[in-house]
């Protein structure tokens, strides 16, 4: 499914991987920037586009996504700032879970999903059917967790996994080849993620982006989405015979596993 016309997102690389996101409300031609580590790209996407940047957007404090929120408000004064972590720059108007914030007439909802960082969030547009995830969920894998622990990751991604399966996912990093290169060593005989591996190398070798994915695939093709999948936890089940079944003990295996990937 395609995003709604109301809405046009525009993935712009910043920094070696990272994904800034420009939001335009069509029907305004107001836009907003999810993250923002390098203005100078962002705002020449702003101006071929034509269209007045009215808000930032940013999903968590580390530098690679809010690094760029200073300069942004010295070539834009007056830019509403959204935010729930104090670590963010430059915050104008302070969010918490369910709060809504605007992008011209385009309504999202904030979602609290911590465990990455305790301040991070999601913003989820419900009537375009998109969700910006930052460093919580990629294609294919989740954040490190550098603030919080299996049990609150696993409770923050089931939270998007419970998006309607057409939600477009607007990820944080152009991770997903390893990501799913990770993923195949736990389910090798999963054929939706040796599609998907293909389909990704495809993409990068075409010099093309990986993002979107959508809830749908990612539930197909995550590892940390899939914390109930019976390969998987064979595939640690072999290898680790101590390793206790229960979610989150799975989930923390695949964490760690990655983190040494
Ligand atoms: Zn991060
Ligand atoms: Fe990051």
């Amino acid at each position: 499914m395609e995003p709604a016309d109301s809405m046009k997102v525009i993935p712009i690389p910043q920094l070696s991987d990272n994904y800034a996101y420009l939001i335009i409300d069509t029907a305004t031609d107001k836009a907003g920037i999810v993250d923002c580590a390098e203005p100078a790209p962002i705002l020449a996407v702003v101006d071929s586009e034509g269209v007045e940047l009215t808000s930032i957007l940013p999903t968590h404090h580390h530098f690679d996504h809010v690094g760029g929120n200073d300069e942004m408000l010295k070539a834009r004064p007056g830019l509403t700032v959204y935010g729930f972590d104090d670590r963010v720059p430059g915050i104008t108007d302070r969010v918490d879970e369910g709060s809504l914030v605007s992008v011209g007439e385009l309504k999202a909802r904030v979602m609290s999903i911590p465990a990455h960082t305790t301040g991070h969030i999601a913003y989820y547009f419900e009537n375009e059917a998109a969700v910006f995830t930052g460093d919580t969920l990629f294609a294919g894998g989740c954040g490190r967790l550098f603030e919080g622990d299996a049990a609150m990751m696993i409770k923050s991604l089931g939270k998007l996994r419970d998006l309607p399966n057409e939600t477009q996912v607007y990820f944080g990093h152009e991770y997903t080849e390893n990501n799913l290169r990770f993923a195949s060593t736990l389910e090798p005989n999963n054929q939706s993620l040796t599609e998907k591996r293909a389909w990704a190398a495809g993409q990068i070798q075409d010099g093309k982006f990986t993002t979107p994915t959508t809830i749908a695939s990612e539930k197909e093709t995550n590892p940390f989405f899939r914390w109930e999948s019976e390969e998987l936890r064979n595939t640690l089940s072999a290898q680790f015979s101590d390793l206790p079944m229960d979610d989150v003990s799975v989930f923390a295996k695949t964490r760690a596993l990655k983190d040494s990937f």
